[in-house]
């Protein structure tokens, strides 16, 4: 332990992951970038209207972590509200709440977060075979945003 987590937990990944401004051409189009933990962030404190002391304990970081992880979303937002820029959603530090692993032959199971962030599974709970991966959240075409950890080059099977 010691010191502060790398990841932040995220309860929900959207199913929508790109917003284009109607009417604007392909090649006049700016992108923002919005990581998966700033939508976390706008969702728990102006969706779901926490406080941001509940909304920083949700994500497993500190409250001014939080708020610069929030303003920087709304930034963003406003950027692209009022600019007529586009939105893509994804990337970022971020790890689910819970994590559904498979196996090679099948079998399923959860993953919470204080595992994932601490000692990721290496093998099945049932018949201990390597070749494990986590489900993709949908949505999105891949896991963990930021850098690749372990699991990453195992999914050759
Ligand atoms: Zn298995």
């Amino acid at each position: 332990m010691g010191r502060q987590p790398l990841w932040r937990r995220v309860d929900f990944i959207p199913q929508i992951t790109y917003f284009k401004p109607a009417g604007v051409p392909l090649s006049n189009l700016q992108e923002v970038r919005l990581s998966v933990e700033e939508a976390e962030a706008i969702r728990l404190k102006d969706l779901e209207g926490l406080e941001q002391e509940e909304c920083a304990q949700r994500m497993n970081i500190s409250r001014t972590t939080f708020s610069r992880v929030l303003g920087s979303a709304r930034q963003k937002m406003a950027d692209a509200l009022l600019s007529g820029k586009a939105i893509k959603i994804g990337g970022g530090n971020f790890e689910m709440a819970v994590r559904r692993f498979r196996c090679v032959s099948g079998h399923e199971w959860d993953v919470p977060f204080q595992t994932m962030v601490t000692t990721p599974p290496e093998f099945c709970p049932k018949c201990n075979t390597p070749s494990i991966m986590p489900l993709q959240p949908p949505g999105l075409g891949w896991g963990r945003g930021g850098r690749g950890r372990r699991h990453r080059g195992r999914r050759n099977w």
